[in-house]
């Protein structure tokens, strides 16, 4: 993956203010990346990153590339992007007390990344552990398994 990452950021609702904070403490580092969200927390993201931008004097506004909200196809177009290889790093503050009408969304998100093997953090202390990672600003290869022998596999 390139220096300059493709970053997914989304949070179910009881983290969205979790994730704000998040993104405001390390908006220095962020702000130097390519930013795509899910629906509702892309809105959010982009209203902070205004707010952001204003008080460091006018700078020009990071853009969010907003997909739909997670619950009404958000969270497969992000898997779709991550199978697609245009997701570097995903923040996904996933909410652990309460059921989500779009669970086995979730779960496929989550499955995705992992198959992919894309750095992903689910709470805060993982999300900073993550970000000043040394190879966050940095080249970084991901080892990718080969599942050519899978694709080729006999079918019975
Ligand atoms: P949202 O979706 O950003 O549109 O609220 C979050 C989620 O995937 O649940």
């Amino acid at each position: 993956m390139k220096k300059i990452k493709n970053i997914a950021v989304v949070a179910h609702d009881n983290c969205k203010k979790e994730l704000l904070d998040f993104i405001a403490c390390n908006y220095d580092v962020l702000r130097q990346h390519n930013l795509m969200a899910t629906g509702t927390t892309g809105g959010l993201v982009e209203d902070l990153l205004k707010e952001l931008a204003a008080k460091s004097g006018g700078e020009k506004v990071k853009e969010v590339h907003r997909l739909k909200s997670g619950p009404l196809g958000g969270d497969q177009q992000l898997g779709a992007s991550i199978a697609d290889g245009k997701v570097d790093v995903l923040f996904f503050f996933w909410d652990p007390m309460q059921p989500q009408p779009h669970d086995v969304d979730v779960k496929a998100l989550l499955r995705i990344a992992v198959l992919y093997n894309i750095p992903t953090a689910s709470n805060r202390s993982s999300a900073e552990f993550l970000i000043s990672s040394p190879f966050f600003d940095h080249e970084f290869v991901i080892h990718k398994t080969d599942y050519s022998a899978y694709v080729r596999r006999d079918l019975p």
